[in-house]
């Protein structure tokens, strides 16, 4: 066998396993996916307003399905050494949420708490006050929701358990809500959602009641505190004034 010829057989395999093997190299159809975890430098450099606008950048991502695809075992790796998050989310318990893909944020990104109808006690405004005061988030969310059970609840004051309990937390809401035009029970979507976007408003002013430390920052411009209603039919989003 002529040298030449053995030496393109010895190499024939490397050959072959290039050209099955190699990985694919990205193209703009299949983007790298983003391994970045947000930064000390980067929480620090942001403020209030650019952390809302990152939010409902990422909501119209969200919405257009355009979510950011991540190398999640990555960022789990680069977060574990500390977190900096950019805010902090208030949600209800609701399956149907899914809080960082309403953003599209990533790990490390957002501290979320969670209870059934999204209402604030001790436990979570020393959440929040740990969130913004000690780990540096800019902004807190507080996010009610369509359709919600809990606020349905509160509304048939239903009694079942600890879940009477819970549920008192609710019932401010609809008393501030009495005066709403229509049929005001649990059956009529549109006053459910009128006692959402109320408990909403409520708790966020109990968080500036009962935490002299948030309201304090609030007035000072480090943090802002905002409200929000999600529509669970379209995924959509509406800021509460
Ligand atoms: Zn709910």
């Amino acid at each position: 066998m002529k040298p030449s010829l053995l030496a393109s057989l010895l190499s024939l395999p490397a050959v072959i396993w290039i050209v099955c093997c190699k990985p694919a190299s990205p193209t703009a159809s299949t983007p790298t996916p983003d391994s970045h975890v947000t930064t000390a430098e980067e929480q620090a450099a942001l403020t209030p307003d650019e952390v809302l606008q990152q939010f409902k950048a990422g909501h119209e991502r969200f919405i257009k399905g355009q979510l950011t695809t991540r190398n999640h075992s990555e960022q789990v790796r680069k977060s574990a050494p500390g977190q900096f998050p950019k805010a902090m989310v208030l949600s209800c318990l609701d399956s149907r949420v899914p809080v960082e893909d309403v953003f599209d944020q990533g790990i490390g990104d957002v501290f979320v708490g969670r209870v059934a109808g999204n209402f604030v006690n001790e436990d979570l405004l020393g959440s929040m006050e740990f969130a913004c005061k000690v780990a540096g988030a800019k902004m807190i969310l507080v996010m009610g929701h369509q359709h919600c059970g809990a606020i349905k609840g509160a509304i048939d004051d239903v009694k079942l358990g600890n879940i009477t309990a819970m549920l008192a937390k609710i019932k401010p809401a609809v008393a501030m809500s009495q005066s709403f035009e229509g049929e005001k029970t649990s059956a009529n979507p549109l006053f459910v959602k009128h006692v959402a976007e109320n408990n909403v408003r409520h708790n966020i002013q109990i968080i500036r009641e009962k935490s002299p430390i948030l309201q304090e920052m609030e007035e000072k411009g480090q943090i802002k505190i905002v409200g929000a209603f999600y529509r669970l039919t379209d995924g959509t989003l509406e800021f509460v004034e």
